[in-house]
């Protein structure tokens, strides 16, 4: 058994007391969270978001990559969201490379050098200030009414950053 057939298994459970059928497509907070993939950072019960309650954009890191920007844009043009959360944390993983030092080691390995940069960041609370810096400087994303956080995976607690 993998892991996915254990998903499967627990999906036929969910699915048997389905009861989200009629839900609009517009998050009904009108909220984008943009936060990290990390596996102990589960938005939806750190913030008590339920289905149709808000967009979850999430990446290593929750950098505001361009694609982070693409769902952003189509977030708020598309489906009516206005406010953007962002969500780092303590101890992340982007905290423990360094972009070169990746993409050497990828090039001795697979002789290509990606071509994208990995986002790796050394200060949770600068990265937040850097990500909110970049979709206030997108012209695709209208609505710029973005707070920041760093979620602190001891404690369960989210801590705001000020944006300035
Ligand atoms: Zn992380």
């Amino acid at each position: 058994m993998s892991a996915t057939d254990d998903f499967l298994a627990n999906n036929a459970e969910y699915a048997g007391s389905f009861d989200q059928a009629d839900l609009p497509i517009p998050p009904a907070k009108k909220v984008a969270v943009l936060a990290c993939m990390d596996a102990r950072l589960d938005p939806a019960k750190v913030l008590g978001l339920h289905e149709g309650d808000a967009h979850v954009i999430r990446n290593a890191g929750g950098v505001a990559t361009d694609d982070a920007l693409r769902s952003l844009t189509i977030s708020q043009r598309l489906l009516g969201t206005e406010e953007i959360v962002l969500i780092h944390h303590t101890g992340c993983g982007m905290e423990s490379f360094e972009d070169d030092d990746l993409k050497d080691q990828i090039q001795t390995d697979t002789g290509i050098r990606p071509g994208f940069s990995f986002e790796a960041f050394s200060d949770a609370d600068e990265d937040v200030k850097h990500t909110a810096a970049r979709i206030r400087a997108s012209p695709f994303v209208p609505h710029k009414n973005i707070r920041g956080f760093v979620y602190d995976v001891e404690t369960g607690k989210l801590r705001e950053v000020p944006l300035g």
